[in-house]
């Protein structure tokens, strides 16, 4: 006999998709809402049936999970979806908003849970998915009541996951962050996509695998779990390796106000085009014919000490170099040049990069540093085959 799904907070993104994505394989949907007739069209594509339902309402979900149990079938698959979002300063949010936030992110997910729960364990058996954000695992500058919402759910989901997995019920808690789609020849990032997610995305490994293995070795896991493209550009550390990629594939950053170039984004150290009110929203990413990156990680946080980016465009060769240089990343000219005219490590075996210009700590000197970028592109130029 087919499965049965619930999903509860359905709307038109990702809770969508996973109603096709049931559908698909042939599981008995529900789909519940707090406005139902939104769900016309999707359960129309997906045979679903809707329910009026608000999340937050304990009498709600307790008749939710009872119509759907007496129509469809006790569910074997429950989804949680549904979220409040008020954000702003501290000083201006509206108590009420954020009480309103609390309680469809955790107390919502507490009685679907509950439901979802009592049901499976009648049955011996079940899925219980609860959709995060980046938010539930790291808080942003006056996102508060988002945060603390999405904490308490993920909080939750682990809890249950404990109390539950030796009794057949798997309970996860899932982040869907930041999305990357291909746009023309373009690869597109959400600002707020991890560095895990860039690493692991199929889409970028098809398009430009030299970003996926440049986001694979990001300082550690946990760093690549949360650090964020956004955050990283936004910061321009003189030794991230984003500020490379992005500057090496000519990439376009853009903001809630504008589109900015990458020649003109990195303006020096810790420092770049934005305007103190101004946020990065998405990055794009011109597809190039070929790339590399090839970085010399300090031991201890894996943070370049020097990386170069090489790329290949239809614009003709780029060489990012970051790490090195005391006002933070940059391209170097020169390689570039002798590239343009041969596209081979031996072109660039003879290209000197000065010592005047490059950052020296206790890491590496000046012209130590000057001494890896020669060795870095040169192996950047071999790994673009
Ligand atoms: C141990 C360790 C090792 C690391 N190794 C590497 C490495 O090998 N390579 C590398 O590239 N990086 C490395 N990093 C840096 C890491 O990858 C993070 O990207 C970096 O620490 C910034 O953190 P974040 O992305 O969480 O940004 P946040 O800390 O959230 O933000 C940084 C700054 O940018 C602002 N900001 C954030 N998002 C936006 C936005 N969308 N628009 C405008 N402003 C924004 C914030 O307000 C803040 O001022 C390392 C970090 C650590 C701690």
């Amino acid at each position: 006999m087919a499965e049965t799904a619930l999903i509860v907070g359905a709307g038109s993104g990702l809770s969508a998709a996973l109603a096709r994505l049931f559908h698909k394989e042939g599981m008995r949907l529900a789909l519940a809402a707090r406005r139902p007739d939104k769900l016309a069209a999707l359960c129309t594509q997906t045979g679903a049936r809707a329910y009026a339902c608000d999340a937050a309402e304990k009498a709600h979900v307790d008749a939710l999970f009872k119509a759907v149990e007496a129509e469809i079938g006790s569910p074997d698959l429950v989804v949680f979806n549904p979220s409040h979002r008020t954000r702003g300063p501290i000083a201006e949010l509206d108590p009420e908003e954020v009480l309103k936030t609390l309680t469809v992110s955790c107390y919502g997910g507490f009685l679907v849970g509950q439901q979802a729960a009592r049901l499976m364990l009648k049955q011996g058996h079940g899925t219980l998915l609860f959709t995060g954000a980046s938010a539930s695992i790291k808080g942003y500058a006056r996102s508060a009541p988002f945060a603390m919402g999405k904490f308490g759910l993920r909080g939750l989901a682990q809890s249950l996951a404990r109390e539950l997995a030796p009794q057949n019920i798997h309970v996860a808690h899932f982040v869907i962050d930041g999305g990357i789609r291909r746009e023309g020849d373009a690869i597109v990032i959400g600002a707020m996509t991890t560095h895990r997610t860039v690493a692991t995305s199929d889409e970028v490994a098809k398009a430009i695998p030299a970003l996926a293995a440049l986001a694979g070795n990001i300082g550690d896991r946990q760093v690549r779990y949360r650090g964020t493209i956004g955050g990283s550009l936004a910061n321009n550390d003189p030794s991230a390796c984003y500020p490379a990629a992005v500057l090496g594939l000519g990439a376009t950053i853009k903001t809630n106000k504008r589109s900015i170039a990458a020649d003109e984004f990195f303006q020096g150290m810790f420092t770049t085009a934005l305007e103190p009110d101004e946020l990065i929203t998405e990055v794009s990413f011109p597809i190039p014919e070929k790339a590399a990156y090839v970085k010399f990680p300090n031991p201890a946080s894996r943070y370049a000490m020097v990386g170069v980016f090489v790329a290949k465009t239809k614009d003709g060769v780029r060489v990012a170099v970051t790490g090195a240089g005391a006002d933070g990343v940059f391209r170097h000219t020169a390689m570039e040049q002798a590239l343009s005219s041969s596209f081979s490590a031996d072109a660039i075996k003879d290209v000197k990069t000065p010592e005047d210009g490059m950052s020296s700590d206790i890491h590496a000197s000046a012209a130590y540093r000057a001494h890896l970028v020669g060795v870095m592109a040169r192996r950047a130029v071999a790994a673009c085959g």
